[in-house]
C-alpha cells in the first residue's frame, strides 16, 4: 500500500511536542511492515542561512507561492520537506511569546495544498493520513475542492487528532487568501460559530477519524473534553477510533542511551544504572547530596499538563522529603513559579526552563517518580518513557494516562494514579509513593512491571494498517 502522512512536525526535522514523535515513528513502523510510506511536512527552519534539508526534486505551486520539494530518505520513509521560505523560515513553528503568527491560516492552507500537489506529482498514494489542524483541510480539499478532488480520486483519508484543543480557528475573511471557496464555509463543513475551523473541516470530510488512545476517543464525545466539537464527533462516532501511540523504542532505550554514563535495562542492573544517572543529574542540577528520592517532570508548562498543580504543591512536596527536577518551557507564570521554588529551595528544586533532549533523557533515567498530572491527555509519551526507564509515573486518570498506567493498588501496578486533580490529592499520592520507594521489594516489582511493558510502535502500526485496509478494500 502507498501511504502518505501529512503533518506539521516530524522528528528529527522539527518538534514542539508528541505529534513530532508520532510522525517520526509511525511511518517507519508502517514501512517495516512492507509498505511504501511518504511523510510530507513544511520545511521549517529558523534562518534563511540554514541549508534546507534534503535533495531538491522539483517544485509545486499554490496560492501564488511555490515550494521546493526537498526529499530525504529517513528510516525507509521518503520525507518530503516543502521548502517555502516566505512561510516556513521563522524563529518558531507556530507562535512567538506574544501570540500566533498572523498568517497561520495561509501557512497551513498552503501546506495542505502543496502537500497534496506534491503527492500527486510523485505518483499518487492510496491513503492520505493527516494529523491535527495544520493538515486537517487536506481531506476537505480532496473531497470538495474543485481541482484537488480530481488529483487523487481513489485516495482514502484518515485524520488523527493529537490534541482537540488546537483547532486552527480563523476569521472567515482569512479563507480567501487560503484559496478556499466560499461554498465550503457552511455549517456542514468549515463553519463553526461564525469562524472557519480547519479541524472541523477535516473531521467532517475524512473517511475515518482516529485519536491517540481509546479513553481519549470516548472522552472527546463529552462536553467536558470535546472542546465544542463533541457534537461534530458524535455524528461520526462510527468511524472514530482510539489507537494508542507507541514509543520510539530506539530513541528511548535505557540500554543504549548515549546520554547516560551507565546504560541499564534489566532487573539486575536497574538500581545501579539509575543511581549512576542520579549522580550525573545531581551534579548538573546542583542538587544537594543525600539519599532523597527524586521527582522528575519533563513537560510543556501549560495548564493542560497540570503545571499549576505542581506550582501550588511544590513547597509541600519538598517538605515531604523529595528533590524535584523540572524541565519545561511554556507559559510565563508557571516558568516564574518554578524558578521561584528553585530559589526558595536551593539544592532541592532544580528548574531548567528550556527544551533540551539530552537533559530529558537524563531526567527520565535519574528520577524515582515521574510527574504528569494532566487535566486531559490524548495519549502522553512521558509516562511511557518513564516506565521504560524504571521510573514510576504519577498521573491523573485521563486519556492515554488511564490506558497505560496501572495504580500500585492494583494487580500489576506500574505507577500511581491521583484520585482527583487537586494539590492535596497530589501530595497524598506522593506520600503513598514514598512508602513504595522505601520498600525495595515492592519498588523492584513495580519497576520491573513497567520496564517489561511493550510500548513499541509495532502493535499500533498494525492497527492503523487494518484501518487503511478496511478503507481501501
Ligand atoms: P505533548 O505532545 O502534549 O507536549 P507528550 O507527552 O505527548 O506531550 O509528548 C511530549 C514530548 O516532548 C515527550 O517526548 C517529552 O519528553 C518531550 N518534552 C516536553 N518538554 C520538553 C523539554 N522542555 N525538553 C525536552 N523534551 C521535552
Amino acid at each position: 500500500m502507498r501511504i502518505a502522512h501529512l503533518a506539521s512536525e516530524v522528528v528529527p526535522f522539527s518538534k514542539t511536542g508528541g505529534l513530532a514523535d508520532v510522525v517520526g515513528a509511525l511511518p517507519p513502523a508502517l514501512a517495516a511492515l512492507g509498505h511504501e510510506v511518504t511523510v510530507v511536512v513544511p520545511g521549517h527552519r529558523t534562518t534563511l542561512k540554514d541549508a534546507p534539508p534534503g535533495e531538491p526534486r522539483g517544485e509545486v505551486a499554490a496560492l501564488g507561492l511555490t515550494a521546493r520539494l526537498n526529499v530525504v530518505l529517513h528510516r525507509n520513509v521518503r520525507v518530503v520537506l516543502l521548502d517555502c521560505p516566505a512561510l516556513y523560515v521563522r524563529p518558531a513553528l507556530y507562535s512567538l511569546p506574544d501570540g500566533d503568527f498572523p498568517d497561520n491560516a495561509v501557512r497551513f492552507a498552503f501546506f495542505a495544498r502543496a502537500a497534496l500537489a506534491a503527492l500527486a506529482k510523485l505518483g499518487g498514494v492510496d491513503v492520505v493520513h493527516a494529523h491535527d489542524w495544520q493538515a486537517a483541510i487536506a481531506p476537505l480539499l480532496l473531497r470538495y475542492d474543485g481541482e484537488t478532488r480530481f488529483t487523487m480520486p481513489a485516495a482514502k483519508t484518515v485524520l488523527t487528532i493529537h490534541n482537540l484543543a488546537y483547532q486552527g480557528v480563523f476569521p472567515p475573511w482569512a479563507l480567501e487568501a487560503c484559496g478556499i471557496p466560499r461554498e465550503l464555509f457552511t455549517m456542514d463543513l468549515l463553519e463553526f460559530y461564525g469562524s472557519a475551523n480547519f479541524l472541523k473541516g477535516g473531521l467532517v470530510s475524512a473517511d475515518a477519524i482516529t485519536t491517540v488512545s481509546p479513553t481519549y476517543a470516548r472522552e472527546i464525545l463529552t462536553p467536558e473534553f470535546g472542546c465544542g466539537l463533541e457534537g461534530v464527533l458524535a455524528n461520526r462516532r462510527d468511524t472514530l477510533f482510539g489507537i494508542l501511540n507507541g514509543l520510539d523504542t530506539d530513541e528511548w532505550d535505557p540500554r543504549r542511551d548515549p546520554h547516560l554514563e551507565l546504560p541499564f535495562g534489566g532487573e539486575d542492573d536497574v538500581e545501579e544504572g539509575k543511581a549512576a544517572a542520579r549522580q550525573l543529574l545531581g551534579r548538573e542540577a546542583r542538587l544537594a547530596a543525600g539519599e532523597r528520592p527524586l521527582i522528575g517532570m519533563v513537560s510543556r508548562l501549560a495548564e493542560q499538563k497540570g503545571a499549576d498543580l505542581l506550582a501550588a504543591a511544590l513547597d509541600e512536596i519538598v517538605g515531604l522529603g523529595f528533590d524535584v527536577v523540572v524541565l519545561g518551557a511554556g507559559e510565563r507564570r508557571y516558568e516564574e513559579a518554578i524558578r521561584a521554588a528553585e530559589a526558595a529551595h536551593p539544592g532541592r528544586v532544580a528548574a531548567f526552563i528550556k527544551f533540551d533532549e539530552r537533559l530529558a533523557h537524563r531526567i527520565y533515567a535519574a528520577s524515582d517518580l515521574f510527574l504528569m498530572p494532566s487535566r486531559y491527555e490524548p495519549c502522553g509519551l512521558g509516562q511511557m518513557i518513564a516506565m521504560r526507564y524504571g521510573t514510576l509515573p504519577v498521573v491523573t486518570r485521563t486519556g492515554g494516562l488511564a490506558d497505560t498506567v496501572i495504580d500500585a493498588h492494583e494487580e500489576g501496578g506500574t505507577g500511581f494514579v491521583l484520585s482527583e486533580l487537586a494539590p492535596a490529592a497530589l501530595t497524598g499520592t506522593l506520600r503513598r509513593a514514598r512508602a513504595v520507594l522505601a520498600d525495595p521489594v515492592r519498588l523492584a516489582t513495580m519497576r520491573a512491571e513497567g520496564m517489561s511493558r511493550d510500548f513499541s510502535w509495532k502493535a499500533s502500526a498494525r492497527e492503523y494498517l487494518k484501518l487503511y485496509e478496511r478503507l481501501t478494500a
